[in-house]
């Protein structure tokens, strides 16, 4: 199965992730988790990308389109994978075409998660994000156990550098112009289904679920 994960930051698109792979047995394909691996680990692909993402700036398309071809054409994405914050801009939508099809191959579904941006900037300013194992919690809805460490792993928890405020809302802003044409261009071919992701984390998992299981 291929399935894009659709919607504006902090829609849940990275906790759904997570939780779906294990479900459908299929990879976790996320540009901003290898963006922020590569800044971590000092790459000139992970630096230059961070002048962006810092700014809450989309990476530029070619940037972008290099780190996934490499990972959509390799071994471990054979059996399919789920596209997690990739496309969010059309030109990117249109090279995925454009991969897929010289593979010969399609897309199954995207999965469009919908929350207002009122709720969206609530979200993010209060996540926090083990740097050890990726799992996200909310300060008021979903805390840890323990105050500033993960539930799985002890790690401590962190605020991401582009989860300020500010920066949020200009992360909605360019979410609002370049990413949001992308439901158009997908409901145009039939492949988009929309989903309310304001409702709890697992009733977003059961929909999309359910979603796939009519297909
Ligand atoms: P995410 O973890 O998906 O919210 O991505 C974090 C940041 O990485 C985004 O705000 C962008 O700056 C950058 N980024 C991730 N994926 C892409 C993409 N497909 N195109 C451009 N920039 C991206």
């Amino acid at each position: 199965m291929r399935l894009i994960l659709l919607g504006p930051p902090g829609a849940g698109k990275g906790t759904q992730a997570k939780l779906l792979v294990t479900q459908l047995r299929i990879p976790k394909i996320s540009t901003g988790d290898m963006l922020r691996s590569a800044a971590e680990d000092g790459t000139h692909l992970g630096l230059e990308g961070k002048r962006y993402t810092d700014q809450g700036h989309l990476v530029p398309d070619d940037l972008i389109i290099q780190l996934v071809q490499e990972c959509l054409c390799s071994e471990k994405a054979n059996d399919g994978y789920l596209l997690d914050g990739f496309p969010r801009t059309v030109r990117q939508a249109e090279a995925l075409e454009t991969i897929l099809a010289t593979r010969r191959q399609s897309l199954d579904a995207v999965v469009n998660l919908r929350v207002p941006d009122e709720e969206i900037i609530g979200r993010i300013s209060s996540r926090r994000i083990c740097s050890s194992c990726g799992r996200s919690y909310h300060l008021e809805l979903f805390p840890p156990r323990q105050s500033g460490v993960c539930d799985d792993c002890g790690t401590a928890l962190e605020q991401r550098d582009d989860d300020e405020v500010e920066t949020v809302r200009e992360r909605l802003r360019v979410y609002h112009e370049r990413t949001e044409p992308l439901i158009d261009h997908y409901r145009q071919r039939s492949l988009l289904r929309e989903i309310d992701g304001t409702r709890s984390v697992d009733e977003v998992t059961a929909a999309i679920v359910d979603i796939l299981a009519q297909r």
